[in-house]
């Protein structure tokens, strides 16, 4: 952008120094500079600002591009400059202009950032999406490892990872980051596509300091050793130091509370890249909505809480069997329980957010509503504490009996605050009204002595009107005057004259007011009692957040259990209507699943009254890799895509949409769907697929399910065959994986007879009376044929095309009939497995000079010797 200079005829005012000097101060922000009732921009920002909000850009007298938001609705504005990708300092008026003048009656009002607000430090219910958890994301290199460090300000959740350079992709497409802050002059391109739509802030790498993070945290949790929340090595630590340094900007040197820290391992969830989050639509469709996505067909949650709690569970699966168990417990408990299920929705429902609640008053940006929050909500927790308990001499399933301690405790905080705080609280403390009658016997007395003014007042608007035989007198109350006494213009002469007891105040069109004595002296006990009062209301407030915080890790904890309370009975309510089975796992390396169902596509083809055909499927021996052949539009990519899908909802903790499921636990999952280009990087069609394709030859392992459509398909017929036959002999002999292929390559059903865990299937046509019939349903064995011409038919495509391809294709199939066809010979090739036995290694000479190096040994000058016969070998060879 470019710099839009102050005209050179514009005398720097006070004014526009003292903006200067603050924006120096957020120069990579927009700034909005407080004046009154009025946030303004200037400059380049007035332009950006203007052309995000659609607003109008004017000019100041001077020339400089202004515009402006009114202070009271600023928050929609930035929300939308938030969404829009930029950051926004707030500088706010820190004394009143009467203070000011206190300094002279020139003087400049003060003013000083308060904040920086940015895609990953709301706390604003506003700006946020309660379904969706808020990452602010920190990450650098550490001695060839990588630290991540992502929190969520909104609810105070950290959590700190240690990762190869290769699986932070992964973390970050998991995360679905806000905000990604990376160390100055790091270039990493694997993270390109990962990062574009986020916002990404660069920050100095001395930042990123594993011991000023270190210390922090330890001071903010008041504990000698972070070993009790698990343990963090430096590369995450680092990664802290850089996400905590950026906070304390952001809250201009106020830390928002975060919670005690937890670490995540990358082994302990199944490991999902990017590329094929994006190919399943696991929590975002491919249009980057909600809607359509997998997440979105089975949350029936009913709090924002538990939506995010889902949407994180979706994101990373679980690999402990143990664990997994456990959350299937719990589910299977609702699924029987239909009652006990109902009855927790339905409390759930009124169930505040109070994560958020606390985030907000930990961020300093609470009030009085958010405090009743908390109160309402542990209530309620308690409350549903004594209901899941109760059950009889009923044992409960683990998991619950370990959450249902984080339900109670709170009694002495909900006591406090139902004593403290009104029933409904406003949303906005300034005008007092939250505490309690009965809380504060001061306070309670300066409220009756205001109410006694406001009385007294009211008897002596019939005084006057007795006193002057002005019927329609009236005592009124504006922000200008205050209280005054307001009679009509033909009924002032009265009160005008000297003697009347009344001064005048002021003549309007039609009404003139007036002031009395005794008039001022009650307006003046109005007064102080009601701004007394609002002092006295607001040091309450600040005690009781205090309290509220101090609790803060157990009202963390507590509502994390209610999340995953909601998580499970939601769970269990869509397995219920759904008719979902539970599915059984293992460690061994199997997938076999009866009747399973596409939980996405099932909804959206029942909309239209179509019915999903089920289909079975079984890896493991004696067949791990299933070879898919069949029509388009038959349903292959639907049957791969619902498997990889059952994998996932079953380590999350979820039923599957199947009649029965025997899984073995999957390590990391491939999906490589579809061909899609991604023209914005550079990178063509095929460039993307062989690139997946390869991240999936070099990573999957025997616990791996991976699934493949249509590999080869963006290259030439030969080239696109020649690569799924090798891709299909390397998954099956080397990563030997457990693998879904779907192909048009008909050929490939050669491999058959070569590879012995390999078997053939086939989506189900029939061509009736010329139309074709697509039945969706898998069966053993090949395709017989490809039917592409008659989907093309039934697509739409012109008659005399179509019938012009029948005889191309005519002529192909002949040719193909004389020379045996494209795969003709390909039964003389090797083995692959042949070919993959490591290969014997040629003498290499640089090798055996530096096997035979003792380098602890090597003086300088033998040092620079050997380095002279490496380069001389080197040459050699
Ligand atoms: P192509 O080879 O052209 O990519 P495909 O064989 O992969 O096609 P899908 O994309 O899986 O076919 O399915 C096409 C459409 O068929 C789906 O959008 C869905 O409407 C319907 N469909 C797929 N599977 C089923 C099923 N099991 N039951 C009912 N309808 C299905």
């Amino acid at each position: 952008m470019t710099k839009t200079a102050i005209p050179a005829s514009a005398p720097q005012t006070p004014m526009m120094a003292q903006y200067h000097t603050l924006k120096a101060q957020a120069a990579d922000c927009l700034l909005f500079y407080r004046m009154g009732d009025f946030f303004e921009l200037f400059f380049d920002d007035a332009v950006a600002a203007a052309a995000c909000l659609d607003i109008a850009l004017t000019s100041r007298g001077d020339g400089v591009p202004m515009c402006g938001v009114p202070a009271h609705s600023a928050e929609g504005y930035l929300a939308r400059l938030i969404k829009g990708g930029h950051r926004v300092a707030i500088a706010e008026q820190t004394e009143t202009p009467a203070e000011a003048k206190l300094r002279g009656s020139k003087s400049l009002v003060a003013r000083a950032i308060v904040r920086v607000v940015t895609a990953g430090t709301l706390t604003e219910d506003a700006l946020l999406d309660s379904r969706s958890a808020n990452w602010l994301v920190a990450a650098c290199p550490v001695a060839g490892l990588w630290g991540v460090a992502a929190a969520d300000i909104s609810t105070g959740r950290l959590e700190l990872m240690t990762v190869g350079e290769h699986l932070v992709p992964a973390e970050l497409a998991r995360l679905q980051a806000a905000e990604v802050i990376l160390p100055d002059q790091l270039e990493l391109d694997a993270l390109e596509g990962i990062l574009s739509g986020v916002v990404l802030t660069r920050q100095d790498r001395r930042r990123f300091d594993s011991r000023v993070a270190e210390e922090t945290l330890l001071q903010m949790h008041g504990v000698a050793t972070l070993d009790g929340f698990g343990q963090f090595d430096r590369p995450a630590l680092a990664a802290a130091g850089g996400l905590l340094a950026y906070l304390d900007r952001a809250g201009q040197g106020r830390l928002p509370w975060l919670a005690p820290p937890s670490s995540r391992q990358a082994h302990d969830r199944m490991l999902i890249d990017a590329a094929t989050r994006e190919s399943l639509e696991l929590v975002r469709s491919s249009t980057g909505e909600r809607r359509g996505s997998l997440l979105d067909a089975i949350d029936f949650t009913v709090t924002g809480a538990g939506a995010r709690q889902l949407q994180a569970d979706v994101s990373a699966p679980l690999m402990q069997q143990g664990e997994i168990d456990d959350r299937l417990d719990l589910v299977g408990w609702f699924v029987e329980d239909s009652l006990i299920r109902a009855e927790l929705r339905g409390a759930l429902r009124s169930m505040p957010d109070m994560g958020r609640a606390a985030g907000r008053l930990a961020a300093g940006r609470g009030g009085p509503r958010d405090l009743a929050q908390i109160r309402d909500g542990l209530d309620l927790a308690a409350r549903l504490h004594g209901r899941l308990r109760a059950p009889r001499d009923l044992i409960l399933p683990p998991l619950l009996a370990g959450l249902l301690p984080s339900l109670i405790g709170h009694g002495e905080l909900i006591d406090l605050l139902a004593r403290a705080l009104v029933a409904e609280p406003p949303l906005d403390a300034a005008h007092g009204g939250y505490i309690a009658e009965g809380y504060d016997p001061a306070l309670d007395a300066l409220r009756s002595a205001g109410s006694d003014g406001r009385r007294a007042i009211a008897v002596l608007e019939q005084q006057y009107r007795d006193r002057t035989g002005i019927a329609a007198l009236k005592i009124r109350h504006n922000n200008v005057l205050g209280y005054h006494i307001e009679v009509s213009a033909k009924n002032a002469d009265p009160l005008m004259a000297a003697d009347s007891g009344f001064t005048h105040r002021q003549t309007l069109a039609g009404v003139v007011r007036f002031n009395a004595p005794e008039l001022h002296e009650e307006a003046m006990r109005v007064v102080q009692s009601g701004s007394h009062a609002v002092s006295a209301e607001a040091a309450h407030l600040e005690e009781l957040t205090d309290q509220a915080l101090r609790r803060a890790a157990m009202i963390a904890a507590t509502a994390d259990a209610l999340a995953r309370l909601d998580v499970a009975s939601a769970l269990a309510e869509g397995a219920a209507q759904g008719g979902w089975c539970r599915p059984m796992m293992t460690q061994e390396p199997i997938f076999t699943v009866e009747a399973g169902r596409h939980p996405v596509v099932e909804r959206a083809i029942a909309q239209s009254g179509a019915r999903f055909v089920a289909n079975d499927v079984a890896l493991g021996d004696p067949s791990r890799l299933w070879l898919v052949t069949g029509p388009n539009m038959g349903g292959k990519s639907t049957f791969l895509r619902q498997n990889a899908l059952i994998a996932v909802l079953a380590q999350a903790g979820s039923f599957v949409p199947a009649q029965s499921a025997h899984l073995g636990v999957v390590d990391r999952l491939f999906s490589r769907v579809g061909a899609s280009d991604n023209l914005a990087k550079g990178r063509s069609t095929f460039m993307v697929e062989m690139v997946e394709t390869a991240a999936i030859l070099s990573q999957a392992t025997p616990q791996s399910l991976v699934i493949l459509d249509e590999v080869g398909r963006g290259t030439s017929t030969y080239d696109g065959l020649a690569i799924a036959w090798a891709v299909v002999e390397a998954v099956h002999e080397v990563n030997r994986a457990r693998c879904l292929f779907a192909t048009h390559y008909h050929e490939l059903t050669r491999l058959a007879e070569t590879l012995d865990s390999l078997s053939l299937h086939h989506v189900r046509a029939r061509e009736h009376k010329g139309d074709l019939v697509l039945l969706h349903e898998l069966a053993d064995g090949p395709a017989d044929r490809s039917y592409g011409l008659a989907v093309a038919r039934l697509a739409g495509l012109p008659a005399p095309v179509v019938a012009r391809a029948k005889s191309v294709l005519a002529k192909l199939e002949a040719g193909r009939a004389a020379t045996g066809g494209l795969a003709a010979g390909l039964d003389d090739l090797p083995l692959f497995a042949a070919l993959v036995a490591p290969e014997p290694e040629e003498s290499d000479p640089l090798r055996s000079l530096l096997e035979e190096v003792s380098p602890d040994q090597l003086s300088p000058r033998e040092a620079l010797d050997l380095i002279y016969q490496l380069k001389a070998a080197h040459q050699r060879g």
